[in-house]
């Protein structure tokens, strides 16, 4: 009998977290959970713990935030409380599914412990750059993403080093406005952007995929995760997101990884690897999949891609700032006090007047993103009120 592996779950309620929960609870016999964590959902992280009695559940707020929750274990409360659950001895893996830069010292301490990150939170690898590359590389911890183009790149690359590599390419599905003529954006009401056409995703990085801000950060992850240039590393739109992203070698041979959308594949596969666990699934029909279209990126209708990587090619902060910023847009547009087009304009506002400052500490990736915040919100209250400003 193999032993099970001890599994921390942060963000357990959300969308990931969710679909972690399902992988979990058909490989009990694999893994043992350890620790949920949840920000505001007490109702589903209680049942949760009822189902899976963990260890522990950590709540980001205060013990009055229990309620009349009914599971009688340890529940733990605020944001020391999530770091040190990332670092629990009793875990092996940890599936960091929080949203946004919030999760860096999650990120940061799963790596000093030496654990297996299983990682969703983008951001927290994009703000942090060369801290979370260097806490990595120099320890016995290890990243195992939790994003479709990357699971499917790790697994195309199976080890081999990234000399070897000639470029990537990730796929993204275009989202839903792939093909709306770029001067209707304005019309764009939240509920359209969160209806996505082929993946069932949490609000924020529905409008991430939306606006292809999604799709940039996906470019800093591959190119901190795989050590590959920034401009070794192309995108194609693929609308019906078959192909979960593309690796060409230098020997000219260009690898893929397929299958139909959803994330319990590349949960599994950052859960179970270098094993790969029998699962249930719905098999792979090619003749009902048809035919792999791909298109170029419109990268003139959607400048947060651009804005995105000009933001990796300045480095430093700037990454942070990008991410940071993007985060108070989308809030804004979530709570419809922004237009669409709105975003870019306050993310690139952000970045034009952005002068820089090393990623050295943790300490320095707060301040930076403290005051990517501070400068968006500014821009919004001189924006609102004011269209096309
Ligand atoms: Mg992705």
């Amino acid at each position: 009998m193999v032993a099970r592996r001890g599994v921390v779950v942060l963000g357990a309620t959300g969308s990931v977290g969710s679909s972690t929960c399902n992988v979990l609870r058909r490989h009990a016999d694999r893994f043992r959970v350890v620790g949920f964590s949840a920000a505001h959902r007490v109702e589903a992280l209680d049942l949760l713990a009822m189902e899976f009695e963990p260890d522990f559940v950590v709540l980001a707020g205060t013990p009055e935030h229990r309620h009349a929750a009914s599971w009688m274990g340890e529940w733990r409360y605020g944001s020391d409380a999530l770091v040190e659950a990332a670092a629990d001895e009793r875990a092996d893996i940890v599936v960091n599914a929080l949203v946004g830069a919030a999760g860096l010292e999650a990120t940061l301490a799963v790596l000093q412990a030496g654990k297996r990150l299983a990682l969703a939170n983008k951001e927290s690898l994009v703000a942090g750059g060369a801290l979370v590359v260097d806490a990595w590389r120099s320890g016995t911890g290890e990243i195992l993403p939790v994003d479709s183009e990357h699971s499917a790149i790790h697994q195309c690359l199976a080890g081999r080093p990234s000399l070897e590599v000639r470029r990537l390419i990730l796929t993204a599905s275009g989202g839903p406005f792939r093909t709306m003529p770029a001067s209707q954006f304005a019309s764009i009401r939240s509920v359209d952007a969160l209806a996505h056409p082929t993946w069932n995703m949490g609000s924020k990085i529905s409008v991430d995929s939306a606006t292809m801000a999604n799709k940039a950060l996906e470019v800093i992850e591959a190119h901190l995760l795989f050590d590959i240039a920034l401009d070794s590393i192309e995108v194609v739109v693929h609308p019906t997101s078959i192909v979960h992203s593309f690796v060409e070698f230098q020997d000219g041979s260009t690898m893929a990884q397929l299958g139909f959308p959803t994330m319990e594949v590349p949960i599994l596969y950052a859960l179970a690897s270098p094993e790969r666990l029998p699962d249930e699934f719905e098999p792979f029909d090619p003749v009902r999949a048809g035919a792999l279209e791909f298109e170029p990126l419109r990268r003139d209708a959607f400048p947060m891609f651009d804005l995105g990587l000009a933001a990796a090619h300045a480095g430093g902060t700037a990454p942070a700032a990008f991410s940071a910023a993007n985060e108070v847009a989308v809030a804004a547009f979530l709570a419809d006090d922004l237009d669409f087009p709105g975003i870019p304009r306050v993310v690139g506002a952000v970045l034009d007047a952005w002068d820089g400052g090393q990623v050295d500490s943790v300490e320095a990736v707060m301040v930076a993103d403290a005051e990517a915040r501070r400068r968006a919100n500014e821009v919004l209250g001189n924006c609102s009120g004011h269209v096309g400003c």
